[in-house]
């Protein structure tokens, strides 16, 4: 199958939409990371949407649609704090879970009787939802358990010959998934930590708690249990205070041959040559708009990343300590 990169236009939507009434899938841009997307109502799409992937079939698919997209036809009635988070974070990076009224397909939420659902900011995903006007089931647009993408030639990388269209929205202006969070309850609980942080929500709703899985029971937010974000070179993670060790880690596998380069804050990395770092920038925004692209070009171009966290667990660095921790899981 060839994969096209188009830019969104009437064209390229007319094909989009041509496409998912056929039940196959198509990428397209959001404010976080690009999405590969097909029609949630239908059974072949979604089990094409795992199958492109490689997607475990037991770590649901969150639901997008346009802003004026009626959701009370997809969900269960909503407490009154999830409307507030709506009118205040909706469109936006923020994908919220409710007792579903099982109108998309079983395989979306892998059997749950909930529906995570999103309302995209991104100017083109708004477009191409309002074009198709169906509500599309999408996971981020890489390999499974690869570093998602947050450009349109990131999912050319993964997805090349496997799908027949990439709409080009640029690069993603967020750069770390959604935050997903769970409204079937009394308050608000974060699944996912991401782009909008859980001090944000606790502003608006009054309290929100965060999803700590408890070992023997069932986990509440499947993904959550999978290495992800992977970069296809070795990493090793250091903590923020341990810099020294980070540097020592650098030089002795220099010394032993590698291409080493550093995964480090702005303020860290002049510890490092300046040709071998990778930088994340000094804000938490920037760090999660940079986060994805330089895992992505470090595997291109090191054998080994050592990385050191940036300092800050708080707001939007939960997620990008979250997404940093799993992309280093195990070393
Ligand atoms: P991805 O699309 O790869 O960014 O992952 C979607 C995330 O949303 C995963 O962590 C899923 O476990 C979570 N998710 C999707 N649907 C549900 C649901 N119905 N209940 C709980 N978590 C969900
Ligand atoms: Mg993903």
């Amino acid at each position: 199958m060839e994969t096209r990169i188009r830019p969104i236009d009437e064209s390229s939507l007319a094909e989009a939409k041509a496409i998912l009434e056929n039940g196959g899938v198509v990428a397209f841009p959001t404010e976080t990371v690009y999405g590969l997307g097909g029609d949630a109502r239908s059974d072949e799409a979604v089990d094409t949407i795992y199958r492109v992937k490689g997607r475990p079939a037991d770590n649901p698919l969150i639901v997008h649609v346009h802003r004026e997209y009626d959701l009370k036809t997809l969900i269960c009635d909503e407490q009154p704090y999830a409307a507030k988070l709506r009118s205040r974070f909706l469109p936006g990076p923020l994908t919220l879970v409710y007792r579903s009224r099982g109108k998309v397909s079983a395989k979306v939420s892998c059997g749950l009787d909930t529906l995570a659902v999103r309302v995209p900011s991104h100017p083109g995903a708004q477009r191409f939802l309002r074009c198709v006007d169906m509500p599309i089931a999408a996971p981020s647009a890489n390999v499974s358990k690869h570093v998602s993408p947050v450009t349109a030639e990131h999912v050319y990388t993964d997805l090349q010959g496997r799908i027949p269209l990439i709409l080009d929205g640029g690069a993603c202006i967020g750069g770390i998934e959604s935050t997903v969070c769970d409204v079937t309850g009394d308050i608000p609980v974060v699944l996912r930590e991401g782009l909008i942080s859980r001090e944000q929500i606790a502003d608006v709703v009054g309290r929100c708690e965060l999803y700590v899985p408890v070992a023997g029971a069932q986990v509440r937010s499947p993904g959550m249990k999978y290495k992800h974000y992977a970069p296809a070179c070795k990493t090793y993670l250091f903590a923020a205070d341990a810099v020294e060790e980070a540097v020592q880690k650098f030089c002795s596998c220099e010394e032993e041959g590698a291409k080493v380069f550093a995964l480090c804050e702005n303020s860290v990395s002049r510890r490092f040559p300046a040709d071998r770092v990778l930088n994340l920038g000094d804000t938490g925004e920037e760090m999660a708009a940079r986060l994805y692209a330089l895992l992505r070009r470090g595997e291109q171009v090191a054998d080994v990343i050592v990385a050191v966290r940036p300092r800050g667990e708080d707001g939007i660095m939960a997620g990008v300590q979250n997404r940093l921790g799993k992309a280093c899981a195990g070393e």
